[in-house]
């Protein structure tokens, strides 16, 4: 059935930045409806792997596999079309512009015919996954946390399946980041497939079913958060003995 179905499969990805190896042969599998971390200290190439999802690096070695079938993504727009929605920091919105006008943007709907049909859509949308937020609000007024919401609509809009977010808890207030992990808990149960990226352990085991720990561009573990100890986990991500505090 659909938990044990896989999502996404990663074979032997490789990225070279000249003689520079960010991503090492890279495999991975993410199961549908579950949310996956992909953890690693700065500069592990976490978010070379995202950019390689969403279209904006190309991989210099393997291949990626959406529900089994081999697929190229070769820009951002493929990466749209095969339900790959990235969830960027508010700079990605227009704050100029209402929640409706930067969830529609740049997908050939109207800004004006139909407006308040949009509108309703996009309250159902939100009211769907408990994304709260006021289609006609101007971006630029909005919270970090509510403006990541609308981040998160712009992707479901797109009908996104697989939806990655790479360290969004960086910009957030903790109650922010209560909210956001409510948010992303709702959505794996209506079958959404979730990558978290993130740096913070605490995080991922409070979250996460599954985990890639990603250490200088290599893979070093894929398990589950229950199958090992923060300690482990820790010892992992930064590659010596540590003390848990
Ligand atoms: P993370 O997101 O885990 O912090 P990154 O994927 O951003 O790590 O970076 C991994 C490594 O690759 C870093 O050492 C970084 O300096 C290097 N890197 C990332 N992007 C580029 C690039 N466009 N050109 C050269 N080096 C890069
Ligand atoms: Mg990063």
């Amino acid at each position: 059935d659909s938990i044990d179905m896989t999502y996404l499969r990663l074979e032997g990805i490789t990225k070279r930045f000249g003689s520079f190896v960010a991503n090492d042969n890279i495999s991975l599998s993410v199961a549908a409806g579950t949310i996956h971390a992909l953890l690693g200290e700065n500069g592990a190439g976490k978010s070379t792997l995202m950019n390689i999802l969403s279209g904006l690096y190309q991989p210099d070695g393997g291949q990626i596999y959406l529900e089994d079938k081999p697929v190229l993504i070769n820009s951002s727009n493929k990466a749209i079309q095969l339900g790959i929605g990235m969830i960027h920091q508010h700079f990605m919105l227009v704050p100029q512009l209402t929640v409706t006008e930067n969830i529609i943007l740049g997908t050939g709907d109207r800004f004006n015919l139909n407006l308040r049909h949009k509108q309703q859509e996009i309250t159902e949308l939100s009211q769907i996954y408990s994304l709260e937020v006021d289609p006609k609000a101007k971006v630029g007024d909005l919270p970090v946390g509510v403006q990541q919401r609308v981040e998160i609509l712009k992707a479901l809009y797109r009908q996104a399946r697989l939806l990655i977010l790479d360290e969004p808890t960086a910009v957030l207030t903790p109650s922010e980041v209560e909210s956001l992990i409510a948010i992303l808990r709702q959505l794996a149960a209506a079958g959404q497939t979730i990558i978290f990226i993130s740096h913070k352990l605490e995080e991922v085991i409070s979250l996460c079913d599954t985990v890639t720990i990603l250490r200088r561009g290599q893979v070093v573990a894929n398990t589950t958060t229950k199958a090992s100890s923060p300690q482990q986990l820790a010892e992992l991500m930064v590659g010596r003995e540590i003390v848990l505090q």
